[in-house]
């Protein structure tokens, strides 16, 4: 279907893999207004064919892969794409954002996106080469590992096209083929890897999906966007966060911040604080085994690590794996980390769910419920370890159903460290306890990014109290919308670190930063306002560049207070789907270790006072005490008519 919009193809295949149909999804100029693209769009696909009955591993789940129309304009960091479907982990509707060439190659077959039901009989893949859509058997691929399947896929396009052509690639590796629950997604050594959408995958014997074509990509006003660019793409390169610190050292170089301020995940959760960190931190990293530093298409940012394992140059650890793969199992062998980091992406698994699975073993055997064998800082058989979680081997069958299942059967719910069933990321939330909000709420469970990242501002970059529960409500909320915005226009939420002055970074001490920290906490009122008047805010601010430059990318009218409101559409989308499946309060929970145990028994503050901030944030959002969306709300949205 045409459309009048700058930044998108204008077509959504669906794929009926049962029947053997290819087709086009309905998707008018009215809908890319109101769900934009990547997860939001696929978040109302996704609300229009499923009932409520569909199961993630069922033939009758659906997958959504879906671009922003920034995806492959040369905006920063614009080569994301998004894939939602049921998580086999929550239950509920995912979204697993990912970078790589995938979703720009899409685009340049002429789709914004593809929607996939049904089950192949055998293993496939999916071959996309402009208007052309074939499906071959990946007999041969099945059992291979990312890299190898990457290679066959290229040796198999270059024999039928007899040159070297260009294409993007989204394949599983044998954790998705054996219905590990957190089985991830990769895009060359990107992967979407969070909620298991690689399971989903395995179950419908998609191997891969390729995708080429000569399509042009073109923008609403090109000359004006060509000159904003340049002005973007400097600022981002001059500030403190994404000019510096993400390219010197990645995410991996919080671990010292988080150490400092008690943050770091360390022993399953049990503490904050690592002794060993230094030998597992940002800074060792950098100095010992970083080769270059590398990114997505289109990123200044660049904060993916290159290091080598066994003579190779392979992608390195982020800040998550080196946490949980470090302190939160008591190891402080880097090496090791690099080498495990490398053989979970090789296989096809989350680097967060296998981690924190395998710390929850670690603490289940020590308390004798679970008879394992496998114990902290013991780490000789890890690599074993993962490979029979991929095969479904030995213990290796139990692992991968991840640790809320674990602990639902052996006991020990309580230090299993999960929110809605996906294993949280490594910043310990009894520290930021807005963090923890975030994890407890967020729409695909225990994820830092879709819980909002507010411990961007509790320590590691503001400086806000991180312990009081005031205004995280309403923070929590603007964060999100932001971010679901920034994701659903196909750019990566690093970008909207430039929107903090840099001189609130380089000078934590200086007057205006600590007046900034201080007042903060009590600025909730004026959250408050804007989230529930977010069109008030008819103008565009001069440090927010995503809402100007989408403007001059599609030729939609987005100031500031409608792109606002476009995420809260998309993050409450989501919910309403999800409350088909049965979430609600009882869902956005955390284990008791953090909102029970404090982490320092002499600071009673020092734990998640969650039933607090959950009530502020409902009342933000506009849903009833039970975590459900209002009518109200959803027509103010317009979700329903
Ligand atoms: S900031 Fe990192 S994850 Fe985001 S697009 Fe750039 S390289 Fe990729």
């Amino acid at each position: 279907m045409a459309t009048k919009y700058g930044g998108y193809m204008g077509r959504v295949a669906q794929l009926d893999l049962t029947n053997l149909k290819v087709g086009e999804y309905p998707w008018t100029d009215e809908d890319r207004a109101l769900y934009i693209g990547g997860k939001t769009m696929a978040a109302r696909i996704l609300c229009d064919l499923f009932t409520g009955r569909e199961r993630p591993l069922g033939e009758e789940n659906v997958i959504v892969i879906s671009t922003g129309p920034l995806t492959g304009t040369g905006a920063p960091s614009s080569s994301r794409f998004n894939i939602s479907t049921l998580s086999p982990q929550t239950g509920f509707l995912t979204s697993s954002n990912c970078g790589g060439t995938f979703g720009y190659y899409l685009k340049k077959a002429g789709f914004d996106a593809l929607v996939i039901s049904g089950r192949c009989p055998h293993p496939t893949w999916i071959e996309i080469d402009g208007d052309h859509i074939k499906l071959h058997s990946a007999q041969e691929m099945w059992g291979l590992k990312v890299t190898p399947c990457h290679d066959a896929l290229r040796s198999r396009i270059r024999e039928e096209s007899g040159f070297n052509k260009k294409f993007g690639t989204i394949c599983i590796g044998p954790a998705g083929e054996n219905l590990v629950k957190y089985a991830g997604v990769a895009s060359g050594e990107r992967a979407a890897g969070r909620t298991g959408v690689g399971a989903v995958f395995g179950s419908k014997n998609i191997k891969a999906i390729t995708a080429s074509g000569h399509q042009e990509i073109t923008v609403h006003s090109p000359e004006k966007a060509k000159k904003f660019l340049k002005k973007w793409f400097k600022s981002l390169r001059k500030h403190p966060l994404t000019g510096n610190q993400l390219p010197r050292m990645g995410t991996a170089g919080l671990v010292s911040s988080m150490q400092m301020r008690g943050m770091l995940s360390t022993r399953n959760y049990a503490k904050g604080q690592y002794e060993d960190f230094d030998k597992v931190n940002g800074e060792t990293l950098a100095e010992e085994y970083n080769i270059i530093n590398k990114g997505c298409m289109t990123c200044p940012i660049k904060c993916a690590r290159t290091v080598r394992v066994n003579g190779e140059a392979v992608k390195g650890p982020e800040l998550e794996t080196l946490g949980l793969l470090g302190g939160g199992i008591e190891n402080n062998d880097l090496q090791k980390i690099l080498d495990w980091n490398h053989e979970l992406d090789e296989l096809g698994m989350d680097t967060i769910s296998t981690a924190s699975t395998l710390a929850w073993a670690m603490e289940a055997n020590e308390k004798h419920l679970w008879n394992n064998g496998l114990r902290f800082g013991e780490t000789e058989q890890i690599s074993q370890l993962f490979e029979d979680i991929a095969h479904r081997r030995g213990i290796g069958n139990q692992l991968a159903e991840g640790s809320k299942r674990l602990s639902e059967h052996y006991g020990g719910k309580e230090f299993a460290i999960h929110a809605k069933g996906l294993e949280l990321a490594a910043y310990e939330p009894r520290r930021a306890v807005g963090m923890g909000l975030g994890y407890a709420v967020a729409n695909r469970g225990g994820c830092h990014l879709n819980g909002g990242y507010l411990v961007i501002v509790e320590g590691l970059g503001l400086f806000t109290d991180p312990q009081t529960p005031k205004a995280k409500g309403d923070f929590t909320m603007l964060f999100q919308d932001l971010m679901e915005m920034i994701g659903a226009s196909g750019q990566c939420v690093f970008t909207s670190y430039g929107f903090f002055p840099g001189f609130l970074i380089t000078r934590p001490n200086g007057l205006i930063t600590r007046i900034a920290n201080a007042a903060i906490p009590h600025i909730g009122w004026a959250l408050r306002f804007i989230n529930k008047f977010p069109l008030t805010l008819h103008l565009q601010l001069p440090v927010f560049q995503q809402s100007r430059f989408f403007e001059l990318a599609t030729g939609m009218s987005m100031k500031f207070g409608k792109y606002i409101r476009c995420g809260e559409r998309g993050y409450n989308l989501e919910r309403y789907v999800s409350t088909r499946f049965g979430v609600s309060a009882k869902d956005d929970a955390l284990p008791k270790r953090l909102t029970d145990t404090l982490q320092d028994p002499n600071d009673p503050t020092s734990k998640v006072p969650l039933e607090k901030m959950k009530k502020t944030y409902y009342r933000a959002r506009g849903w009833d005490r039970h975590g459900i969306p209002t009518e109200r709300t959803l027509r103010k949205l317009k979700i329903i008519a």
